[in-house]
């Protein structure tokens, strides 16, 4: 079995270790034992891995003397909102939770976000540790302390920043993600090695196989690098005033594709289209060249994520994206890279040139 890696993420008031080992479940209690400040805990889980994941949760924490209370919310980003928070809220109450109870995030980034966001809220604030149970929670959502949920008007628009005292990663639970979430997280991963690592990149080009066929070395040392990457721009940019906003990379376009698909393209796919674009921008504006667009079009496509095949209106995804909530003063600031393994912020692409990139996708 992989060693697995402990990751520091270094902030001044909250430091805390992301600890990533397939078979981690089962040492969850014990790990909370030095971190928890009482022996009760709340998990908030969703309607699908709850049924799969949380028997091996409360079986660790009953054996490090533990007592729980569970959560549930129906499985889906749709849930993701304040209505189905209040009941979360109602049920932690009524189990009597208190100030050094730790909430236990056991889910996808959905649940983390909405567990993060009771355990910023409850009490005004207790403690929360996440355990993701998706490659794209695993390698994005979990670090960071952005928690929240959607609102009408638009995604994440209600929330705040709390960090977890811990993420505890056991990739073995990847093994029931269904196949199409798995490839979602991949393009997070992708995006990473473009914006900060080119040796991450030509690895995972030669890799890319091993994740999709489960190899539980090859994730465990996958989802290591990755959190290493985002806990190092949190850490220079923990509120996003800066260098973070280089995470949106292929967020641009995404988003627009996401929203005007209606979310028949998935986030990973749509955030995959969206660096395939950003890529065609860069490329345009003389700042990489054809090879390096190549490149990052195919290790996307062997992630079984589209580089191309958009069935959208070119003019209808154009538009949406001087709409995103990115947009500063009209001018929308598009994350491009000068090469791989580099990001740079422009605001002076030419509304043409973007489009002209939507139109490349197709
Ligand atoms: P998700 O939480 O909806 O999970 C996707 C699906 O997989 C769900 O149906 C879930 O029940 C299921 N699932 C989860 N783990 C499983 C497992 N091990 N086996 C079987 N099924 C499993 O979606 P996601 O892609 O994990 O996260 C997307 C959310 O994350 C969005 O709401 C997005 O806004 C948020 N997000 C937050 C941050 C952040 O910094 N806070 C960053 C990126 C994304």
């Amino acid at each position: 079995m992989p060693a697995g890696a402990v990751v520091r993420v270094n902030l001044a008031a909250t430091p805390y270790d992301i600890t990533v080992r397939p078979g981690l479940m089962a040492d969850v209690g014990s790990i909370l034992t030095a971190l928890a400040k009482s022996k009760k805990v709340a998990i908030v889980s969703d309607s699908r891995v709850g049924p799969l994941h949380r028997k091996a949760l409360e079986a660790s924490l009953t054996a490090a003397g533990f007592e729980s209370t569970l959560a549930t919310i129906p499985t889906g980003e749709t849930y993701k909102t304040l209505e189905y928070l209040l009941p979360v809220y109602d049920q932690l109450l009524s189990a009597k939770i208190e100030r050094s109870t730790t909430i236990l995030a056991l889910g996808g980034g959905v649940i983390g976000d909405m567990a993060g966001f009771a355990a910023a809220t409850l009490l005004r604030g207790v403690p929360f540790v996440q355990i993701p149970t998706t490659l794209l929670a695993m390698v994005d959502a979990s670090v960071g302390g952005k928690t929240g949920v959607n609102h009408a008007a638009g995604k994440n628009l209600i929330g705040a920043f709390h960090q977890p005292i811990a993420v505890l990663i056991d990739p073995t639970v990847l093994k029931t993600l269904p196949p199409r979430e798995l490839c979602g997280g991949l393009a997070e991963c992708i995006k990473h090695d473009c914006i900060r690592d080119a040796d991450g990149f030509s690895a995972l080009e030669q890799n890319i196989p091993r994740a999709r066929a489960l190899d539980m070395d090859y994730l465990t040392d996958l989802i290591a690098h990755n959190v290493a990457i985002k806990a190092r721009v949190v850490e220079v940019d923990q509120f996003e005033k800066g260098e973070r906003a280089h995470l949106n990379f292929g967020h641009t376009f995404g988003h627009a594709i996401e929203t005007i698909s209606r979310y028949e393209y998935s986030h990973g796919e749509s955030v995959a289209l969206g660096m395939t674009a950003a890529a065609y921008v860069s490329q345009k504006l003389g700042l990489i060249d054809a090879d390096a667009r190549a490149r990052i079009a195919a290790v996307i496509e062997a992630a079984g994520l589209p580089s191309r095949g958009l069935k959208l209106d070119v003019e209808a995804v154009s538009s949406a994206m001087y709409f995103d909530k990115k947009v500063k003063d009209g001018r929308v600031r598009f994350v491009l890279l000068d090469r791989i393994g580099h990001a740079i912020i422009r605001d002076d692409v030419p509304p043409q040139l973007a489009r002209e990139a939507v139109e490349s996708l197709r």
